[in-house]
């Protein structure tokens, strides 16, 4: 038996995956079982962020996991301390609550404002509205947040309580903003569903709304935080900060972990006993974190991003069946003329190139740490295949 094999006859079959058995990584490229290289554009889905494997991030990691790998949260530790400081720091939150997936810390962002609102304002006032063509995760709360009907199938019953705005549709959040309603969530650029900015506009009405009625909003930032836009928040971008942000995938440079970030409004909203989780600000992710916010706070890092992201953007543009770009920073959609984004995605495996896709765009997510030659030389496998 293969190690494909092998696999597939035992790990459940809920991925359509590449026929790839990736081995080894290193900085921005990784082989494959046969010793084949790979430019990686995808970081793992937004994951890796300083890459594989980076020199300083190892060393933190494996220095933790030799001293204290866990310890329950019914007890203090040094390194979740430092983290949830830096972290904050960074952000301007005030608190935080850490989990291990995007997901729980979007499942955490919809406990504390149903919560928020209860003691504030009792009961039926839990509605959440969240956007059309939306991404909030798999669990049934956040599948149930998600605004794609795709995602409701099967599962039944699903949470209620969740109410779609069309994506830009001012009139529309105007009339389904009522009184029954505690929280706003939304991506500022949808990542699953297209990679598709929000208009400012919108997103200045949104916070307008909110803030008339003490209604939170929660900015779903698990793709778009950590420096993947060029700043660390993409709120940033739009010169707004939510009540509630949440981070996952690229935090911890790829460890397992979610944060849920609050400011001051919030910090007491779960009291003692309301929300846990047994693994959450575990040692090991936590000194991960903390490799990435220090590179991340490194003298013109996030500005590197965007300069990095001016040459995607500039490259791309000058292919023949590329339709339009859209994203921010290294975060990249590409919409095509012709090719499907799928077929784009299957030969770039072929040719040494790893790309994500999203809908019907190819996606771009390289590591933050990516250098301009590596850039160069997986734009030229992917303009390649485009041009084809
Ligand atoms: C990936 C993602 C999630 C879900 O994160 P998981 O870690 O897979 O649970 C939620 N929201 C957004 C915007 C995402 O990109």
């Amino acid at each position: 038996m293969n190690t494909i094999e092998k696999f597939d006859k035992h790990v459940m079959h809920s991925y359509g995956r590449y026929p790839l058995v990736m081995q080894k990584g290193d900085g921005r490229k990784c082989t494959d079982e046969n010793g084949k290289e790979y430019i990686d554009f995808g970081s793992g889905i937004g994951v890796n962020s300083l890459g594989f494997c980076d020199e300083k991030w190892v060393d933190k990691v494996c220095e933790q996991v030799k001293s204290l790998q866990h310890t329950s949260n019914y007890y203090y530790t040094g390194v979740q301390a430092d983290f949830a400081g830096k972290l904050c720091e960074m952000t301007g939150y005030d608190s935080v609550f850490f989990c291990n997936s995007g997901a729980e810390a979007n499942e955490c962002a919809i406990k504390i404002a149903r919560k928020y609102s209860f003691d504030k304002y009792g009961k039926n006032r839990h509605n959440i509205i969240t956007l059309v063509n939306s991404f909030h995760g798999r669990t049934i709360a956040t599948l149930s947040a998600t605004g794609q009907e795709v995602f409701h199938n099967y599962f039944f019953p699903f949470v209620e309580g969740f109410i779609n705005v069309e994506a830009n549709n001012i009139d529309d959040l105007k009339e389904k903003l009522d009184d029954t309603v505690c929280a706003v969530m939304m991506e500022y650029i949808q990542g699953e569903g297209g990679v598709n900015v929000l208009d400012k506009d919108f997103v200045n009405a949104v916070y307008e709304l909110c803030a008339k009625k003490d209604v939170l909003v929660i900015a779903d930032e698990i793709q778009t935080g950590v420096g993947r836009t060029g700043k660390f928040l993409a709120g940033e971008h739009f010169c707004k900060k939510a009540d509630i942000t949440t981070l996952a995938k690229g935090i911890a440079g790829g460890i397992p972990m979610g944060a849920c970030l609050t400011t001051e409004k919030c910090s007491n909203v779960l009291s003692a006993g309301t929300h846990g989780s047994t693994f959450g600000g575990n040692p090991i992710a936590c000194a991960g974190g903390l490799a990435v916010l220090e590179r991340l706070s490194e003298e013109n890092f996030l500005e590197s991003v965007s300069e990095k992201a001016k040459t995607f953007t500039e490259k791309l543009s000058q292919c023949s069946e590329v339709k339009s770009v859209s994203g921010m920073g290294l975060m990249i959609g590409i919409e095509l003329k012709t090719k499907k984004s799928a077929d784009v995605a299957r030969k770039a495996l072929d040719k040494g190139l790893l790309v994500l896709t999203a809908k019907n765009k190819v996606r771009l997510l390289p590591p933050l740490t990516i250098s301009e030659q590596e850039i160069g030389d997986g734009l030229e496998i992917l303009i390649d295949i485009m041009e084809e």
